[in-house]
């Protein structure tokens, strides 16, 4: 029988396909190479700035982008009818930071370097505004799939969030800031009464959280949660909902 998607999770699907379509357009606004190649060159390219909105963004929406919106969170949703295994996030949520800093560290390096001679372009290596524009530039495009692919479709569900991606610790900071000013933003609140244990929610979690033990201690912030709303619209008991508000 034909699996039914909750009425919010549609339009989130339709969000996720239409970026992931336009992923041939859109890669290098959100690529971590293209944003070296530009500091090296005292270059600003675009990415930086898109990692500068997705920080802010997060100040108000945590995590949504990548529940909603990244194309790379897409493909590795693909995998699941692959390899559906939770993945361990306490170790490997580790190993995104390890590559995320010195990374970071390299661009800021060069950045500074620049001093005054630095140059803002966001069509640094994207001249025509589209991505992939020639059919070399597919293999780029193929490749950077591919990793997404493989990862998640080797050490589960959307492992490359947790492990690799270089724009999810910019959110996971802005969502960090926003609690420590008392800006209110998207979250998740739970009614631990209402909670039959049943697992849904942990079961079908992208991000493998354990979402019941979360509504037992009636403590959903987690800096993995993306927000996708999964356990809040597969919930039976409607223990999960969404709130707007401060940090408890
Ligand atoms: S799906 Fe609802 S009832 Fe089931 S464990 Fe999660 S919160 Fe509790
Ligand atoms: S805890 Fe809920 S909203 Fe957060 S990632 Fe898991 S299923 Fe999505």
């Amino acid at each position: 029988m034909k699996k039914q998607i909750p009425v919010r999770q549609r339009p989130r699907q339709i969000l996720l396909v239409v970026s992931l379509l336009l992923f041939p357009v859109t890669m290098n606004y959100l690529s971590p190479y293209v944003v070296i190649d530009g500091a090296i060159q005292g270059i600003l390219a675009a990415s930086p700035i898109v990692f500068g909105i997705q920080f802010l963004s997060a100040l108000v929406l945590g995590r949504a982008y990548c529940g909603w919106v990244c194309p790379a969170g897409k493909l590795q949703d693909l995998c699941v009818d692959f390899n559906n295994q939770p993945v361990n996030g306490r170790k490997i949520d580790w190993v995104k930071w390890a590559i995320w800093a010195p990374w970071l560290g390299t661009i800021l390096f060069f950045l500074v370097k620049a001093g005054t001679s630095l140059r803002v372009n966001p069509l640094h290596l994207t001249e025509t505004g589209v991505s992939v524009d020639s059919p070399l530039k597919f293999v780029n495009f193929y490749a950077v799939a591919l990793i997404f692919l493989l990862i998640a479709g080797l050490a589960g569900r959307r492992a490359a969030c947790h492990s690799i991606c270089w724009m999810a610790p910019f959110m996971i900071l802005g969502k960090k800031l926003g609690d420590a000013l008392r800006i209110p933003r998207l979250r998740l609140r739970a009614e631990e009464e209402k909670c039959t244990n049943c697992m849904t929610c942990t079961n079908h979690c992208p991000m493998s959280l354990p979402v019941n033990e979360m509504v037992k201690v009636s403590d959903m912030e987690n800096t993995e949660c993306i927000l996708c709303g999964n356990c809040v619209d597969g919930c039976t008991k409607k223990a999960i909902q969404y709130r707007f508000g401060q940090a408890k």
